[in-house]
């Protein structure tokens, strides 16, 4: 096939609903600074993510960073987090002057590993800051019993979990402040965006100062702020995207059960174990290359599949505690499940308009590599 499958292909809005919004932008020559657009998508947004309060942001790594300079804790505190993730977790978190102290996952659904948080717990730790990878929920309640027998603070990097809910309640609401990044390769975009979702009413002020440079009002600057608002654009494609979004998670639902339907035919190409109490938005299609069995290894996999146009990816390869100028900053620690898994993880293209006919293509080409 000549086609080529990206791992990810951003949902777009017909571009007519776009353009309806775009023009009263246009008349009224409000680009940026909170203006109409930012307030309908955000009112609108809270009200699908089932949340009590809502900041939206440029984009979600500033929002991340920005949700731990919120909390102003002492520099240095730690932070415990897991590194199979997208950099910007641990970037966040040393960009806010906090360190971070790294457990390793689950070998089931990739998240923190519960059982091992209370080992890395010092008189220095404030925060835990959990990653609901691909979607995959992390253990939201075993963390909070942890987060409040131990006086912590929890953050949740919720960038893969958009519109997810576990056991009825939207994903936003669980630990202090959940981030969703809207990023284009994200379930739902706003070309580059995100937001907070956070329980303290006393972080609302901080929480919306902080974007736009600590002004409060116009001879009010209440604190050192930085430039991450949302702009209007931005707001617009968010209002847009949204109609769409419970579609485009339907259609994602009916693509990951074909995948995991024919990759169940293929020896050593393993898939997830979906979790009853969630409802998944289906982000990734992630996939373990068990080398025995299948007989060739993940990286020779990913480079077959090039030749036939098929560009996955090594989500999450190389684990973030790995990265040498990060050690003297970090308390990088024993990760060996993390280890195992980002040696074997290859995640598939899906988005919502792949076909029937584009996974089965996909598919048949990773039969044929089986040695
Ligand atoms: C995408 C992503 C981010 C950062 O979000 P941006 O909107 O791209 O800044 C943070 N964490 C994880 C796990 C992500 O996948």
């Amino acid at each position: 096939m000549n086609k080529r499958f990206d791992v990810t292909k951003p949902s777009m809005p017909p571009i007519e609903e776009y353009i309806e919004e775009l023009g009263t932008i246009w008349s009224s020559r409000w680009l940026t600074n909170m203006g109409e657009k930012y307030a309908v998508f955000s009112s609108r947004l809270k009200e699908y993510l089932n949340v009590n309060s809502i900041q939206l942001f440029c984009n979600g790594h500033n929002a991340l960073e920005l949700a731990l300079i919120s909390l102003d804790l002492p520099k240095g505190s730690e932070v415990i987090t897991t590194p199979f993730t997208f950099v910007s977790t641990t970037f966040a978190i040393i960009r806010a002057g906090l360190r971070p102290v790294f457990c390793d996952i689950n070998e089931d659904d990739f998240t923190i590993d519960t059982s091992k948080i209370e080992s890395l717990i010092s008189e220095k730790t404030r925060v835990i800051l959990p990653v609901h990878v691909y979607g995959n929920v992390c253990d939201v309640e075993k963390i909070e019993e942890i987060s409040n027998s131990n006086n912590l603070k929890v953050v949740y990097d919720a960038a893969h979990a958009f519109g997810e809910k576990y056991d009825e309640i939207g994903i936003g609401n669980f630990g202090d402040i959940s981030m969703f990044s809207f990023h284009a390769t994200k379930v739902f975009n706003t070309i580059e965006g995100g937001c907070l979702c956070y329980k303290d009413e006393d972080l609302q002020d901080k929480l919306r100062t902080l974007p736009n440079f600590g002004i409060k009002s116009e001879e009010e600057i209440e604190l050192i702020g930085t430039n991450a608002k949302m702009n209007e654009f931005q707001a617009a494609m968010g209002i847009c995207n949204l109609r769409h979004i419970d579609d485009a998670i339907e259609k994602r639902k009916n693509a990951y059960h074909e995948y995991v339907d024919r990759l169940a035919d293929i020896d050593g190409i393993e898939t997830g174990i979906p979790n009853d109490m969630v409802s998944s938005n289906y982000a990734y299609m992630p996939v373990c290359v068990n080398a025995d069995i299948y007989g060739i290894n993940r990286d020779d996999l990913y480079d077959k599949l090039k030749e036939y146009n098929i560009y996955a990816r090594k989500y999450f390869y190389p684990l973030t505690n790995s990265l040498q100028f990060i050690s003297n900053l970090a308390d990088v620690g024993q990760t060996p499940v993390a280890e195992s898994v980002a040696s074997k993880i290859l995640t598939l293209p899906i988005y919502e308009d792949i076909s029937s006919t584009d996974i089965e293509y996909i598919c048949e080409c990773i039969k044929l590599q089986r040695k």
